[in-house]
């Protein structure tokens, strides 16, 4: 077990990516928050079922992720639940798929708010905690998107740019205190998030669902197959180890190849 006795926060983490991460650090004796919007009775017993699996302590702590006070008061109520915050996982995120002419402003803010301000003020609540016990890891998850553009995804990409860029400036502000900042690129991984896209990516191209995931999505991701969620879980589980601690600062593309074009 690589990670007993650490505590982790994993926003948007009741399905996906978020999910399989939150799992892979329960399997390594982690203690884990889930999160989402809403406490419902498929939240409670998805945190019951995790426990009882991994034998770990799972939290599920509802806060919308869109919304600043929110997200400080449910760091807080983390450190209090489960003594204290080592690990942060910025995963929640949502996509929107329109060209910029007719992108709705309401659809910008909202997108730039869950997948960009909610990593800076998740780090900001837990960044305290981190620096008094000097150890800490901090995981974004952004996207090869955070490192190459695609078209009708204006939001997304600026916001996946600007975490990477966020990762780095982290990085090297708490780098001498035992905590490191990384971002973890993936191409597409098949989530929910990537089911909900495919009517959108369908009109925008105007293409069949076949097409949309072989022409649009598969496309550039060499390996053609998508990426999975264990293996953004195997890698979450390293970078937060002892073993990562002079990684910091990085963009890890996890996506078959796609960056390398
Ligand atoms: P998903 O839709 O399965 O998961 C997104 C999670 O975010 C859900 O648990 C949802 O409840 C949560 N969420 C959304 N808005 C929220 C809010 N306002 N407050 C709290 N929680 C909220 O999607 P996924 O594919 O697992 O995506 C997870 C992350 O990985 C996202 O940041 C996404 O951009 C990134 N990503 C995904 C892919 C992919 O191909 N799936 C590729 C690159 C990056």
């Amino acid at each position: 077990m690589k990670l007993q006795g650490k505590t982790a926060f994993i926003t948007g983490s009741t399905s996906g990516i978020g999910l399989g991460i939150a799992t892979a650090l329960a399997k390594e004796g982690c203690a884990v928050a889930l999160n989402a919007r809403k406490s419902t009775n498929e939240t409670t017993e998805l945190a019951a079922k995790l426990a009882k699996e991994t034998g770990v302590k799972v939290i599920y702590v509802p806060a919308d992720m869109s919304l600043p006070a929110e997200i400080h008061a449910a760091v807080h109520e983390c450190e209090k639940q489960l003594g204290k915050v080592d690990i942060i996982v910025n995963n929640a995120g949502i996509q929107h798929v329109e060209p910029i002419h007719t992108f709705p402003n309401e659809m910008w803010d909202m997108v730039i708010a869950t997948n960009l301000n909610s990593a800076f003020h998740t780090t900001k609540a837990a960044l305290p905690g981190m620096k008094e016990r000097k150890w800490g890891r901090i995981i974004n998850i952004a996207s090869a998107h955070g490192l190459v553009a695609s078209p009708f995804k204006s939001a997304y990409v600026a916001a996946k740019h600007g975490m990477v860029g966020l990762t780095k400036c982290t990085a090297l502000e708490v780098a001498e205190e035992g905590i490191t900042c990384n971002a973890i690129c993936p191409g597409y991984v098949w989530t929910p998030l990537v089911e909900k896209q495919i009517p959108d990516q369908m009109k925008a191209h105007n293409m069949s669902k076949e097409d949309v995931i072989k022409k649009v999505m598969l496309y550039n991701q060499p390996t053609k197959k998508f990426a999975t969620t264990e293996e953004m879980g195997g890698l979450a589980v390293f970078l937060s180890s002892d073993l990562a601690a002079s990684i910091t600062g990085t963009a890890i593309p996890v996506d078959g190849g796609w960056v390398a074009h």
